[in-house]
């Protein structure tokens, strides 16, 4: 049966509009970006996996990223902001989207606001619904222990843990049957000059978005459900 005619006020009653997930490497945002994604209908869009495909497939901003990421350190602004702009111009985004790793920088987290602020989603529904941002809190030996555990499908991208959600086959994608593989950038050394680079770069930016009345906390330490059910209410009420 086809989905009924939906005038443009009752779509724009429904759209989601703009939402950021920060926290720290290893918090759940991928995790949890995929859940609200598929709920609300809205993309997910993250940055760390847009890169990765640039480096799969050798281009030249691959080609640039492949070793600073390989490094725990972030991509320059102007590389990641220049990714996003051509990504959130697309169709999908309208109604709203998920940004799952970015912003990383106070610089990057500027970009945005004066890209929303000068209607980058111009004459579209998403628009109208004020930025959310949605920080997922952490406490660091757990982000360890979760990083080390992490197993990622290279085709779909789905995430899995080998302790808390491991896959039904061991080290095959239940989604799509393919290898599933650690990351480069999971590594113990690697992670530690992550959390540095989250530490330095990153962290400032909930004192940023506070300032702003825009950041809303929930507590990262529970299971997958339960955080995902938090991050539900949220946008529930924020919808009512
Ligand atoms: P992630 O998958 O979000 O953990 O990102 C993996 C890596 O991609 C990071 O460690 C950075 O090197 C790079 N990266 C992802 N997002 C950004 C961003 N917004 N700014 C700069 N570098 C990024």
């Amino acid at each position: 049966m086809d989905a009924p005619a939906v005038s443009v006020d009752a779509r724009a009653k429904r759209a989601t509009g703009p939402i950021v997930l920060l926290g720290a490497p290893g918090a759940g945002k991928g995790t949890q970006a995929k859940l609200i994604a598929a709920h609300f209908g809205i993309p997910q869009i993250s940055t760390g996996d847009l890169l990765r495909d640039h480096v799969r497939r050798n281009t030249p901003l691959g080609q640039q990223a492949q070793a600073i990421m390989g490094r725990g350190e972030l991509v320059p602004d102007q590389l990641v902001c220049g990714m996003v702009e051509q990504r959130l111009a697309e169709k999908d985004c309208e109604q709203g989207f998920i940004l799952d790793g970015f912003p990383r920088t106070v610089a990057q987290a500027q970009w945005l606001d004066g890209r929303l602020q000068a209607g980058l989603l111009r004459g579209k529904p998403a628009e109208k619904v004020p930025l959310l941002v949605i920080d997922i809190a952490i406490d660091y030996a757990l982000l360890v222990q979760r990083l080390t555990a992490r197993r990622t499908c290279p085709q779909c991208g789905a995430i899995y843990n080998l302790q808390s959600n491991p896959p039904h086959k061991a080290g095959v994608c239940d989604l799509d049957g393919a290898n599933l593989i650690t990351r480069k950038d999971d590594q113990e050394a690697v992670i530690v000059e992550r959390l540095k680079t989250y530490e330095r770069e990153t962290l400032p930016l909930t004192n940023y978005y506070q300032q702003r009345g825009a950041l809303r906390r929930i507590d990262g330490a529970g299971t997958v459900e339960q955080i995902a059910q938090a991050v539900r209410d949220l946008l529930e009420r924020r919808g009512s």
